[in-house]
Order: structure tokens, then C-alpha cells, then sequence
């Protein structure tokens, strides 16, 4: 599966956490991120990461261009809530392909750690069958 990852300035260490302990499951799969989470996370975990921009210089449009052409399975999105973003409108956008899409995105830990379980039992394994051409 493609499992994109993108964590906001005050959530990349929750990131950097989530993707130690579920390194194992994470290493078997495709992964991405906007260019700082794919940094930390690289750095922290040796996960091979494909690295995009920089969110605020368009990174969350390159995964947004990525979900448009059904290339990813999972977006995980720790976003805080608290401070706005100069880029939020790109990514309500994001949030909105997902939709329209029907990607599974968990924009907090307590639903990335359901996701990387459903991931790990094989109930997303309908991906596959949506588009097996991905693979
Ligand atoms: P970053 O981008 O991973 O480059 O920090 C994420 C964001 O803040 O939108």
C-alpha cells in the first residue's frame, strides 16, 4: 500500500513516536510525506520515505495530486488543531480528495493506530481489488 504522512510543526515528534513503534508494519509498505515530517521520521526510524516539498511550498498538493490519481491508500494528517496555517485552505482541500477519493485519513493518533491495525489485519486489502492496477 502507498500510506502517505504529513504532521504539523507541533505534532512531527507524535509522528516520529507513532512511526518507531509501527516501524515493522510501516517498512512493508510505500511511503511518503511533505518534506520536514519525511525528514524526522526518516532520520529517526531508516524508513525509506519519498520526500515532497515542504507543506507550506506545496508538498500537501503533491500528495493531493497523488490521491487525485487514486496512488495512495492511507493518508495519516496529525494536524494541530490549535494554530492556523497559512496553507489551510490547501489542506481542508486535502481532506476533501480523500472524500472524494474515499481514502481512509486519520487526522489524530488515536485513528492512525485503528488504521495501521486494520492496515496490518488485511482489511484494507479492498484497495486492491478497487485498483489493482496500482501495484
Ligand atoms: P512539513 O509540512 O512536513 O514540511 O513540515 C507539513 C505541514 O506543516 O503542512
Amino acid at each position: 500500500m502507498n500510506i502517505a504522512l504529513i504532521a504539523h510543526d507541533s505534532k512531527k515528534e507524535l509522528m516520529v513516536q507513532f512511526c518507531i513503534a509501527y516501524c515493522g508494519i510501516l517498512s512493508r509498505h510505500n511511503l511518503c510525506a511533505t518534506g520536514t515530517t519525511a525528514k524526522v521520521v526518516s532520520e529517526a526510524t531508516g524508513l525509506k520515505i519519498q520526500r515532497y516539498l515542504s507543506g507550506s511550498q506545496g508538498g500537501d498538493q503533491q500528495i493531493g495530486a497523488r490521491i487525485s490519481c487514486n496512488e495512495i491508500d492511507i493518508l495519516l494528517f496529525f494536524r494541530d488543531p490549535l494554530s492556523p496555517k497559512p496553507h489551510e485552505p490547501n489542506e481542508f482541500n486535502l481532506l476533501r480528495l480523500c472524500d472524494v477519493h474515499n481514502i481512509p485519513v486519520a487526522t489524530n493518533i488515536a485513528t492512525a493506530e485503528a488504521l495501521i491495525h486494520s492496515l496490518e489485519r488485511g482489511d484494507l486489502d479492498w484497495r486492491d481489488i478497487v485498483n489493482p492496477a496500482r501495484y
